[in-house]
């Protein structure tokens, strides 16, 4: 009878049998069986680029494998927590949808096997290199030639599992095994320069096959004991067996090899002994059973396969010891040095929050910092950040005080000066090389971390995380590049130097800032597995408003609830998954439509403000509604969303350049907020014509005032929207004063001025 592909066969065993005998795939028996599938189920299967007869195969060697009940259900439990989110309207689903593939793979019990053994390994490798173990781990039963599927068809098998277990333990377990193997660092080189320095290294993936194929043996009893010597490769395969098969298993480590961990009782003899090879001599390793040794391949790995350099092996971290983990005894003098720490940090927190602020104060040398920053949400600066940065990272939490006093200071420039001082004493006590000025302006600090770097980098994680909405836990290789990446933007600049404070712009494209935060997040919660395969920064003309890559979808809020508030819209949701739509899943969502802004000519009289075009439609936009447009594209989906009136389209706009026009025109207003701005002589003006603008339920009002023109919009968040989206350098009001705001655009020269009308402005047009 042919077996029924994602479906349960008939009988508890019927399945098994075809797939297993003796932990090895019986290929005669199954190279004379047939196969039914639904045309439901085979249109999902070809939707994820898969052809059926690779799902069958993904069975057999899922089949070798045999789960213990408690290994079954941790998988079912991560399956059941993969949770998504609807875009607006509908349209589209981030995460693992009803139709996914992952789900014809899971119905029957070996498909499921090779569903949690392909997202396990993508967890801690990388999509790429997962199926490489996959391919392997065929090659190496001996199918028959015509049976190995292709790496690309891995691939894609090995791509629709990725991320199922992202949210569970897995990660976690696996990091805390991986960390026994006592390496500092998981990268052994920059990606900006070619030093070599010891890192976690990484396993040939024929060598993991072979012992994930030994470990297929013991979960059937074939064998009963076997020991796995090796580096950080050795504490993954610990993980899988403890975790995904519920494997009885041992570690050993130290000089003594003593016991680090044991999932079964003292009575009972371990199937797996893992042992870290780092300083003992092989030879001295009590093995026992069959012993697989998993030495370093980095070094030909690297030459084999350029892609594959930047397969960094590593997990998840706990929030309640991230850092620590990642870096280590550094990290623990950081903490020693508790004062000028919690100052460094408390005085950062405060320069944040005049930058929040369009603090004047700050000085014009620092006005490009405010033009560059894109990060406004409520605890991004001040005394909100220091509390998010307590609260995210307890281990900080010793220095609450000290950095609540700081982040306090009474001016901008008592803030700025503390700063200077407490990160030159951190810089004296950490004594590297770069602090203590060994190396040439330029070179980096290597095989080891520096303090004052460090500290940066916590500062840009905090700040990053303070827009992110996730429940994942992040990886360690993510904040570990992070700290290389915010050690090269600085490499040019002093030591203590406030540039180290701004998230700087993208190399060749200084305007894409909002955009970079989506790969900031992609960094921490991915570790850079996309590196390469990125769409970011692609071309001056693709704004990116959400992107899958290695199992995990990033997207922004504005894309599931439209609002004009940067601290809403620009906040990046992290799922498990990826971008589906009708079924089909993509991988990269862009802004549909035209991406440049409208020409000059349609500016009066040639100066930037606003445009005829903008107007006439904010005019007949009073009763619009907003719709989504997606259309499909070689390289994935477009996303527009529509201001339509009746069955008209007034305007279309893309949200991952809405996102980014409402970040970069925020926090430019320099405002008092408390009722002691001065007053700017076009106001009484203006709060005469808003009234009366309101009473019309006009969406906009404009006149004239001596040299300048104003534009006043204050609908609703659609005719918010559509301003953003199509003028020119408007001026954002949030909780500025109107005063403040006229002053602002007065200040930068224009003779057109847009005003987009916050909360504030609904307290002055009361007041009038
Ligand atoms: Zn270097
Ligand atoms: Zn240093
Ligand atoms: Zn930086
Ligand atoms: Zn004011």
């Amino acid at each position: 009878m042919p077996f029924q592909l994602g479906q349960r066969g008939e009988g508890p065993a019927s399945d098994a049998v075809r797939f297993q005998q003796q932990g090895q795939v019986d290929w005669t028996r199954l190279s004379a069986d047939s196969v039914n599938a639904s045309i439901q189920i085979l249109s999902r299967i070809s939707a994820a680029g898969i052809d059926p007869f690779t799902i069958v195969m993904g069975q057999a060697i899922g089949g070798s494998l045999l789960w213990r009940d408690e290994g079954r259900k941790r998988f079912d439990e991560a399956l059941q927590s993969c949770r998504g989110l609807a875009s607006y309207r509908n349209v589209l689903w981030f995460g693992f949808g009803v139709k996914h593939v992952a789900h014809v793979l899971t119905a029957t019990d070996q498909g499921a096997v090779c569903a949690g053994l392909c997202s396990c390994v993508a967890e801690c490798y990388t999509t790429a290199y997962a199926a490489g173990i996959m391919m392997e781990m065929t090659k190496i039963s001996n199918p028959p030639a015509e049976f190995t599927p292709s790496l690309l068809q891995w691939r894609n098998l090995v791509h629709s599992c990725a991320g199922l277990v992202s949210s569970s333990t897995f990660a976690l377990c696996a990091e805390q095994f991986m960390r026994f193997s006592g390496d500092l660092r998981v990268a052994s080189r920059h990606s900006q320069c070619d030093h070599n320095y010891p890192g976690r290294g990484i396993s040939h993936k024929t060598q993991i096959a072979e012992a994930l194929l030994g470990l297929a043996k013991l979960s059937r009893g074939v064998l009963f004991q076997m020991t796995i010597v090796g580096g950080a490769d050795a504490g993954f395969l610990a993980a899988l067996a403890d975790w995904l098969l519920g494997l009885d298993v041992e570690v050993r480590g130290g000089k003594e090899q003593e016991t680090l961990f044991r999932n079964c009782t003292l009575d009972k003899q371990p199937q797996l002994i893992i042992m870290y090879d780092d300083n003992a001599q092989p030879n001295g390793l009590q093995c026992v059973g069959k012993t697989y040794r998993l030495p370093d391949a980095s070094g030909i790995l690297t030459s084999e396969d350029g892609a594959l350099q930047w397969t960094l092996l590593g997990g998840r971290v706990p929030w309640e010891s991230a850092l620590d983990w990642t870096f280590g005894g550094y990290f623990r003098k950081l903490l020693g040095m508790k004062q000028a720490c919690g100052a460094a940090i408390g005085s950062a927190a405060r320069i944040y929050q005049a930058l929040s602020d369009g603090d004047e104060s700050f000085g014009d040398a620092k006005e490009d910092w405010r033009f560059q920053c894109r990060t406004y949400f409520s605890d991004s600066h001040g005394l909100a950040l220091v509390h998010f940065i307590t609260q995210r990272f307890p281990e900080l939490g010793n220095l609450h005080e000290t950095m609540g006093l700081n982040a306090r200071a009474s001016t901008v420039q008592k803030a700025w000066m503390v700063f200077e001082s407490s990160m030159t004493s951190i810089s004296t006590g950490c004594g590297c090389q770069r602090c203590s000025g060994e190396l040439a302006r330029g070179q980096g600090p290597h095989g080891h971390f520096c303090l004052v770097f460090l500290v940066y980098t916590i500062l840009h994680l905090s700040r990053a995380l303070s827009g992110i909405v996730t429940q994942l836990r992040p990886t360690r290789v993510g904040l570990e590049i992070l700290y290389d990446q915010v050690l090269y933007d600085g490499l040019n600049h002093p030591v203590v130097a406030g540039e180290h404070l701004m998230q700087k712009a993208a190399p060749n494209n200084a305007t894409v800032t909002s955009q970079q935060r989506l790969s900031r997040a992609q960094l921490i919660f991915g570790g850079d597995r996309g590196h390469g395969q990125t769409y970011l920064v692609k071309s001056d003309s693709t704004w990116t408003s959400a992107m899958a890559i290695n199992g995990l979808c990033y997207c922004y809020d504005i894309l599931l609830r439209p609002s004009f508030s940067s601290a809403q819209a620009a906040r990046i949701c992290v799922v498990n998954g990826r971008i589906e739509h009708n079924g089909r899943a993509y991988d990269h969502l862009s802004d549909g439509g035209q991406n440049t802004p409208p020409s000059s000519g349609l500016f009066p009289g040639g100066a930037p403000g606003f445009s005829r075009y903008l107007l006439e439609r904010l005019a007949d936009s009073n009763g619009s509604r907003l719709e989504v447009l997606v259309s499909e594209r070689f390289d994935g989906l477009a996303f527009e969303y529509a201001v339509c009136k009746d069955s008209n389209t007034l305007m279309t706009f893309g949200p991952a350049k809405v996102v980014d026009s409402m970040s970069h025109n925020e926090g430019l207003v320099s405002c008092a907020r408390k009722g002691h701005c001065t007053e700017s002589p076009q106001v009484p003006d203006l709060l005469k014509a808003i009234a009366l603008c309101s009473q019309e339920k006009k969406t906009f009002c404009r006149l004239k005032h001596g040299q300048e023109e104003f534009v006043l919009v204050l609908g609703d968040i659609v005719s918010k929207l559509m301003a953003i989206d199509a003028s020119w350098t408007p001026i954002v009001q949030r909780d500025e004063c109107l005063a403040c705001c006229v002053r602002s655009g007065v200040r930068r020269g224009n003779k057109s001025i847009t005003i987009i009308m916050g909360g504030g402005g609904a307290r002055d047009a009361a007041l009038a």
